[in-house]
Formats: C-alpha cells, structure tokens, sequence
C-alpha cells in the first residue's frame, strides 16, 4: 500500500523526517493540503500566500526530480487525508509535529481516523524536551538557552533520499492556480521576487551567503543599513531548511556563531511559549493588560493608517513600514522601533499590530509574532518592559539608520545624514513627507499615564 507524505510548514527534502521516513516505507503520495478553516482567525495572510505559491512550485520540482510529484488538495485536512487514503488504499500518514495551536488540533483530528506518524524535525528540540528543577516548562529566554544550549548541537542533518518511490496510479490533484494564492490587482507583490526565492534551494542559496558573515554579526545584525543577518525567517517558517541545518552549517563557517544561534533559540522559545499558552497571538500572556486602556481605531484610526502606510512623520518607522510593504519583510531592530512606536506613542493595542504584520510578512509565524509582539508590548509571559519606551529618533540615530531611511523614504533621500533622523526638528523637513503624528514626549506621557491603570 502507498503511504501519504503530509506536508505543512515543512516544505523541504533534506534532513525532513518524515519525507525519510516514507521515501524508505513504500511508494508514497506527497500532498499538500490547503486548510484555511482550521487556523480561523490565523489563516494565511497575503504576503505568507504569495510564498507558499512559490514554495509549491519548488518543492513539487524537487519532487519530480525525484520521481515522484505533489498532490494539491484544499478544504478540511482530517476529510481531505481520509479521502485521499480510500481513494488510494493508504493507510498510514507521515508528517512532521506542528505547534501553532490549529495544527495541533487538526493532528488528534487527523489521529483518530487514520494512523498518522509525526517527526520532529521543526525546531532544534521539540517544546518541553527541556524543563527547569522543578520539571515545569521555561517561561524566561535566557535560563531556557542556558538549559537547551546543553543540548547542542543538534543532530547532525541527514541527506535526501535518492529516490522516492511513485505509486501505480496517481490521485487527482488540484491545479496551483485554482488556488489564487498570487495577488491579480493590484500586484503589491511586484517587488517581492527581486528579493525572495522561495523554496530550498533559494534557503540553501541564502545560507551559503551568510556564512561569510558569520563574524560579523554580532555587530552587524542591529544595523538596518546593510544586509547584516541571514534573512532566513520565510524559510525557517515554511520548513525550506531544518533549524539543525541552519546550527552546522554556520557552526561550520569558523567563525564564533553564538550570538547566531541564540537567534535560532529564540525561535525555539517562542514556540514553547506559543505550546503553552495558545492564545498567544489574541491574548495577553499577562492578565494584568487587559485592563490597558489602549485608544479605541474609531478615534486612533487615522494614526493607524498612519502606522501601515509609513507616513507617521518618524523616518525610520516609516523606513521600516514601507520595507514591510514592498518586500515582506522588516529587518529586526526596526520591527522592535516600529511596534514600539504603535503601541506605546499611539497608544493602539498590539494585537492590531500583530494583525498587521500576520498579513503583510513573508515570514508571519504564529509563535515568533505573537511573542515578539507581546515582548515589545510587555504583556508576554517574560519581562514587562511596557515603561521601556524606545526613543525612535536617538534609536534612528543609534543604529546608523541614515543609509536605509534614504532607501525607503525618497522624500528624504537628500538630507545629509545629520537631519535625516529627525528632519522636523531642524525645519528640513521637505514638503512632500509628513510631520510627526505625535510628538515623543507627548506620546511618551500618555502611555506611561495609561499604563498607570494597570499597576497595583
Ligand atoms: P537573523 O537575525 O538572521 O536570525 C536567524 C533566525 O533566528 C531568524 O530567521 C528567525 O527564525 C530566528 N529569530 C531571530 N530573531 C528572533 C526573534 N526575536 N524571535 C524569534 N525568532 C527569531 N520572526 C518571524 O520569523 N516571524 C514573525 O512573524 C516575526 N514577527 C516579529 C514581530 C516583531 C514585533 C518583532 C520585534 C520581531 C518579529 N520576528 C518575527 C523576529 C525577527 O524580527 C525575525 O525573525 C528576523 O528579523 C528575521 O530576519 P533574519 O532571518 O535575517 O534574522
């Protein structure tokens, strides 16, 4: 009998365990299903759509090249699988685990009808193979990367399989473009493929680039002006590369990569705490927030608008707002300026932001942005840090943001660097960018005062 090779968030050959562990079982039919219903309010945003496209296109290649293909079925994952089972006389399901709280959901669902065999293989260990002295879960990064650091590395990758055995008949499979994931009018997604290849091999194209700059990090990650990190998160997100890949092949560059892979372990992190409390992306991890007076979009709808289109009169918020929208993606330290911004000088509620962002990224992740989101806000389960409030202009400055600012806010781009952080406060703002929405310490005063609901 055939066996089914369930694909998700996992969309790579090499060092994917359930692709070897099928490939050396029997001929086995690849699908991919699309389940809009189960994420619910979480289904896939636009820019996440438009990779997943592409992803397809590359793995079904690898597939072919293979000997094998990928079959493409849509609706429910548990009614879709059962079908394909008695369409094909499968019985068995390999698939790796998945934690954004749906999946989880969908795999007792898919368990209980058909025998389903999940690997790990997604992150550098699975949540809770790590516990504190009293055998609870980390809630706290740094004790949590100590204690799974003692684990490290990660087991060595494995290759792809030679060859994947092809069933005697193949099932019918939808065609990729019934499935309209690609934006039609208007094409927001122009720009996205002069910077993204989606798919392994591109992930692997944008490893063997990094480890050069492996050195380098440290430093080099915080400045938004040149291309300082891996720009990995898509293909970590989509499952194109195995976070154990990612740990040896920097490991192996020579150069100290600690600082890299504490990155990875964040990631880990984050989908721990996702495990654990699987409202992450719709609730405050810290009770206490609810009662947070944020400013209601009927009135603070403007300033949001604001936010989305990079036009709140901060260079290097707007800089990075625009980023978002025309690549799909932010470089990290300007995601932690901008959401600092929306939530603490605008005063609006994370979990618009989060909403946002869930859309607009080629590397949305359910664990990573609500964690994130909710660090910055300080209502996540670690440190509150909600009266940290980030200065964006001395941050701009801080940071060497000049370069990038003039790359994203071409009304901007002939400021010298000394007015480009803050041009309103030398009168050299040009007429065609906006003045500052709010002023920092205006902003600043009223979140701190709104803050003071919640304390005590
Ligand atoms: P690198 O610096 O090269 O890091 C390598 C990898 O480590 C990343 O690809 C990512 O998988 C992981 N990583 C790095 N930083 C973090 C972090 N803070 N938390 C968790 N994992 C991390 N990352 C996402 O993948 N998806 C999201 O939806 C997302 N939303 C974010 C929202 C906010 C408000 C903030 C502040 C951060 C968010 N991040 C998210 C984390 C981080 O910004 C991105 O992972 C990073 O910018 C990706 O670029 P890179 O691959 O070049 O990172």
């Amino acid at each position: 009998d055939p066996l089914i090779l369930w694909f998700r968030q996992d969309l790579r050959l090499s060092d994917q365990a359930a692709v070897a562990a099928a490939a050396a079982q029997g001929p086995v039919i690849p699908v991919y299903v699309l389940d809009d219903a189960a994420p619910r309010q979480w289904k896939m945003g636009g820019a996440s759509r438009w990779w997943l496209h592409h992803s397809l296109v590359s793995l079904d290649n690898s597939l072919k090249a293979k000997g094998s293909r990928l079959i493409l079925r849509r609706g429910d994952s548990a009614d879709v699988l059962s079908a394909l089972a008695r369409e094909t006389g499968a019985t068995r399901i390999h698939a790796l685990h998945h934690y954004e709280p749906w999946w989880r959901n969908v795999e007792k669902a898919v368990g209980k009808r058909l025998e389903l065999c999940l690997h790990d293989g997604g992150l550098l260990l699975p949540p809770g193979a790590v516990r504190t002295g009293t055998g609870g879960p980390y809630r706290i990064y740094t004790p949590f990367a100590r204690a799974l650091m003692e684990h490290m590395p990660p087991t060595p990758p494995y290759p792809t399989p030679h060859a994947i055995g092809a069933p005697d008949h193949w099932p019918a499979s939808d065609r990729l473009e019934d499935w309209h994931l690609l934006p039609t009018q208007p094409d927001w997604a122009k720009g996205f493929s002069s910077d993204w290849t989606p798919g392994e091999a591109g992930a692997r194209h944008n490893v063997a680039n990094f480890i050069d700059e492996v050195g380098d990090y440290p430093e080099a990650r915080n400045l938004p002006s040149i291309e300082g990190t891996s720009r990995l998160s898509p293909h970590l997100h989509f499952g194109e590369l195995s976070p154990a890949y990612v740990w040896h092949r920097v490991a192996s560059s020579g150069q100290d990569a600690t600082i890299f892979h504490k990155e990875l372990i964040w990631r880990d992190y984050a989908y721990l705490q996702a495990c654990e409390f699987p409202a992450y992306g719709s609730a405050n991890a810290r009770a206490a927030f609810d009662a947070l007076p944020w400013r209601d979009l009927r009135t603070a709808g403007a300033d949001f608008a604001a936010w989305k289109t990079g036009r709140t009169g901060y260079p290097i918020v707007d800089a990075g707002m625009r980023q978002l929208w025309g690549t799909g993606w932010m470089h990290n330290r300007v995601r932690m300026i901008a959401a600092s911004f929306l939530i603490k000088h605008l005063l609006i509620d994370w979990r618009h932001g989060a909403r946002w962002f869930w859309d607009t990224l080629v590397d949305a992740d359910y664990a990573n942005n609500s964690v994130n989101w909710q660090w910055v806000a300080g209502s996540g389960v670690d440190a509150n840090l909600f009266t940290r409030i980030m200065a964006p202009l001395s941050q701009s400055e801080k940071f060497d943001a000049a370069g990038y600012i003039r790359e994203w806010v071409p009304e901007l781009a002939n400021l010298p660097d000394a007015l480009i952080h803050d041009p309103d406060a030398h009168d050299a703002r040009p007429r065609a960018y906006p003045a500052k929405i709010v002023g920092h310490r205006e902003g600043r005063e009223r979140a701190l005062a709104a803050y003071r609901h919640i304390k005590g």
